[in-house]
């Protein structure tokens, strides 16, 4: 039988966020139903709910329940499930479902599904008869095993939740690009993804670089341990950086020239684009100047990769800075716009078990 929940929904790109109830398709005998103690607000969810990825070819349906950074406890098992016990700490983050068979998932990128991936929210779930998925900011989520995230028991859990999304969305490509101890690499965007970004490439014994468009972070990205902060409105700053770099992530989520940052790579040195402006602005013509420099996107990270970035950051103490506010929907309203407005270091994460 259907699982009744509460949590806290949009109705039009317009609208402010109010509590809604609702229900959950029921728990298989591979799911289990976790209680969400916190819930992390990511840039994503702002550009899903304000119906910003048209030109993805993504569009909004509401009403809408965002978040896709979950940590919270185990409630409820079904029969078959190996994985967790009542009690555990479990996570979700930004998928809860995918065909499990085809090559994509074979290779263990659930993501690209051929079949398709439910992602946690605004994704119509079509192992469970085309109902629309909904997210985090709610009190409780029905999730196959399979999706679930072990938590170690040990973890600080009101700053586990980031790591579901801007943890793994950031590891992935640091790995995929084998970044190593001594790399000359950067991070464009300093917010929720770019600051574990810079944790995970100092904690590799990268030599790192911060782009971000304020003063107010030069101190914040010096103690993460990266030896230079580039302030992109400061034009002497921009200066001398051609062919600087072996790696770039940007994770920058507003229109900008990401051909400003390829021409700063190496030759042979790779650029991981994982920041969603709302329009393409890479002008593809001009690469031909720019040869040999290689620029891939990349979407959060598999199942496996994300319970390895969550077990290495929790062993090696490497967490996000995080705002804890109430479950109160005026409360994520404000959080919103201060994402929005760039007033926010570095995530804030809903603590719901405050929800009324
Ligand atoms: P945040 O808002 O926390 O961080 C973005 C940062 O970029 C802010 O510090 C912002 O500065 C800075 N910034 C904005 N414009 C520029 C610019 N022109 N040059 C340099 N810095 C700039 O967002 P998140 O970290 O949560 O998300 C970042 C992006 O990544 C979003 O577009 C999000 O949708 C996307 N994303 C992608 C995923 C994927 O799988 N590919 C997964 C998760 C998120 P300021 O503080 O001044 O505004
Ligand atoms: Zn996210």
């Amino acid at each position: 039988e259907r699982v009744p929940a509460k949590g806290f929904a949009m109705f039009s790109a317009e609208d402010t966020f109010h509590p809604y109830e609702f229900t959950r398709h029921a728990i298989g005998d591979n799911d289990i139903q976790i209680e969400i103690l916190y819930a992390g607000i990511c840039h994503s969810d702002l550009h899903a709910a304000w119906d910003e990825q048209q030109e993805q070819g993504l569009h909004a349906a509401y009403p809408m329940i965002p978040g896709h950074e979950i940590a919270g406890r185990v409630a409820k098992v079904g029969k078959n499930v190996t994985k967790f016990k009542v009690g555990d700490l479990a996570g979700v983050g930004c998928m809860v479902n995918a065909c499990g068979h085809c090559s994509s998932c074979e290779m263990h990128k659930e993501q690209f599904c051929e079949k398709g991936t439910t992602f946690t929210y605004n994704s119509r779930d079509i192992y469970h008869d085309g109902e629309m998925a909904m997210g985090g900011y709610s009190d409780n989520i029905v999730v196959s095993e399979n999706f679930a995230i072990k938590i170690p028991a040990n973890a600080d859990l009101k700053r586990v939740a980031p790591l579901l999304c801007a943890g793994v969305t950031t590891w992935s490509p640091i790995h995929f690009s084998n970044v190593k101890k001594g790399d000359k690499v950067a991070v464009a965007g300093y917010g929720g993804l770019g600051h574990m970004a810079v944790q995970y490439l100092v904690d590799l014994g990268a030599d790192v670089t911060v782009f971000d468009r304020t003063e107010e972070k030069r101190a914040d990205a010096a103690r993460m341990g990266a030896t230079r902060y580039v302030n992109v409105n400061n034009p002497e700053e921009m200066k001398g950086l051609r062919n600087t770099f072996d790696f770039i992530i940007s994770t920058i989520p507003a229109n900008y020239e990401p051909i400003q940052y390829v021409a700063m790579l190496k030759m042979g040195g790779e650029m991981a684009i994982v920041g969603l402006p709302d329009k393409s602005t890479l002008n593809i013509a001009n690469m031909a100047f720019l040869s040999q420099r290689k620029v891939y996107g990349s979407l959060i990270g598999g199942i496996k990769e994300t319970q390895e970035m969550l077990d290495y950051s929790v062993a090696h103490d490497i967490y996000p800075e995080v705002e804890i506010i109430k479950a109160d929907a005026s409360e994520i309203d404000k959080a919103w716009r201060n994402v929005a407005d760039g007033k926010v270091k570095f995530r804030y994460v809903i603590d719901m078990s405050t929800i009324k």
